[in-house]
């Protein structure tokens, strides 16, 4: 007795079979993860229905009570989450929270101070096909090319002959831990702004295991799908003082109404997030990305960096003859999904790139842990290894579907 069943049995039939891809697959795409049943819930809710423009206590609609409620408490969780003094949670997405951003602190044509998409940063820092990449001057820092790492040295040379109004810091494929308080010491030098983009990494740092840009930053923004696990959206942080410019730029500056059930979600994934559980998980996301490091330099790949910090990892799979699309596709073949991605310095178009992306977040939540990593990055390198070999692929396949029998997400 299924309402969408019985309404749209087309939608349904692909839902249940995008579930299934989701349960027989491993998800290795670190920008993802698997929320729990309880965020999937709030977010499916009736809350889905109301209009709420404004802020708790100062709607622009009636019937606010509740949803008040919910997005008071949202705000609280998240700011004890991160031991920020204010919280917008209305974003829609990373890229909104951003833009609510720049649009508090610069003015068309300001510059911005931000890593190379290239090597590693975000569409929504300064792309040229991207509105801030249209608004804004743009001037980029990048990684060394000798250790693949953030030259700080660099960066500061760099921002004092720029002399940029905003300096962002973070980063959608950068392996390593970024140093918050050079950035800060570097921002104010040049009496820049600093906003701090986690995006990526939110749950690490929520969990204490990369260190916290609050005391560094005064804008923070991030999306709370990725590694902090909760429905697709965004959040802000700040300084009390910045706290009703950056409420004003949300709403009525970029967008109308909240999505109430979206930020009900979110209460439910802060809460989460609070729990001594949410450590361990994120402790365990880690672990597996050292070990996934580990596996593809043992089996001769060229690791970007050297290794990693956090939950992803880049491998130059050029080191061994193939491209980021091929890779893409052979482990797709075997089962298991993971991004192309350009590595630093990629002589490669984007389209087509020297790497692969891989992350821990989503196979973390199903549980797998080191000793299970360890023999998917096998499986990983046995295909990679043999690019011309079909047969392998296919018993591959076999043997993921074994761990993802092992390891139910939405069976259990
Ligand atoms: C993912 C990401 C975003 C934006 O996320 P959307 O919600 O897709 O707009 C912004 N910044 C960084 C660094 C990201 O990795």
């Amino acid at each position: 007795m299924s309402p969408l069943r019985d309404i749209d049995p087309e939608i349904a039939e692909l839902i249940v079979k995008e579930t299934e891809r989701q349960e027989y697959q491993l998800e290795m795409i670190a920008s993802e993860n698997l929320a729990s049943l309880a965020v999937m819930e709030a977010e499916g809710s009736a809350l889905m229905n109301k209009y709420a423009e404004g802020y708790p206590s100062a709607r622009y609609y009636g019937g606010c009570e509740f949803v008040d409620e919910v997005e008071r408490i949202a705000i609280e969780r998240l700011k004890i989450l991160f031991g920020a003094e204010y919280a917008n949670v209305q974003a829609h997405s990373g890229t909104q929270a951003n833009m609510a951003v720049f649009f508090a602190v610069l003015n068309p044509g300001d510059t911005i101070l931000s890593m190379n998409l290239s090597h590693g940063g975000h569409l929504s820092h300064g792309s040229p096909v991207n509105f801030s990449g249209r608004l804004y001057k743009i001037v980029h820092y990048g990684v060394s090319r000798e250790t693949e790492t953030l030259d700080y040295e660099e960066i500061r040379r760099i921002a004092q002959v720029e002399k940029p109004k905003l300096i962002i810091a973070g980063a959608s494929a950068y392996p390593r831990v970024i140093n918050f308080e050079a950035f800060y010491q570097i921002a104010k030098e040049v009496k820049a702004y600093l906003l701090v983009d986690m995006a990526h990494i939110a749950g690490l740092v929520a969990a204490g295991i990369h260190p916290s840009p609050v005391p560094f930053a005064d804008f923070i923004t991030s999306t709370t799908h990725k590694t902090l696990r909760g429905p697709r959206g965004g959040f802000i942080l700040c300084k009390e003082r910045y706290g009703k410019l950056i409420d004003r730029m949300i709403f009525p500056g970029i967008q109308g109404g909240p999505h109430m059930n979206v930020i009900a979600a979110k209460a439910v994934c802060f809460k989460e997030a609070l729990q001594a559980e949410f450590k361990e998980y994120q402790q365990q996301v880690v672990a597996n990305a050292k070990v996934m490091a580990k596996v593809f330099i043992e089996r001769g790949f060229r690791v970007v960096s050297g290794g990693t910090d956090n939950h992803l990892i880049l491998v130059d799979v050029s080191s061994k003859g193939l491209t980021g699309a091929e890779a893409e596709k052979i482990l797709e073949e075997a089962g298991i999904t993971v991004n192309k991605n350009a590595i630093p310095f990629d002589p490669l178009p984007p389209k087509i790139t020297s790497g692969i992306r891989i992350g821990t977040p989503a196979i973390t939540t199903r549980g797998l842990k080191e000793r299970d990593v360890e023999e998917v990055a096998h499986y990983m390198c046995d295909v990679l290894l043999r690019p011309e070999d079909r047969k392998l692929r296919e018993e591959i396949r076999k043997k993921v579907k074994e761990i993802c029998l092992k390891f139910p997400f939405y069976r259990k």
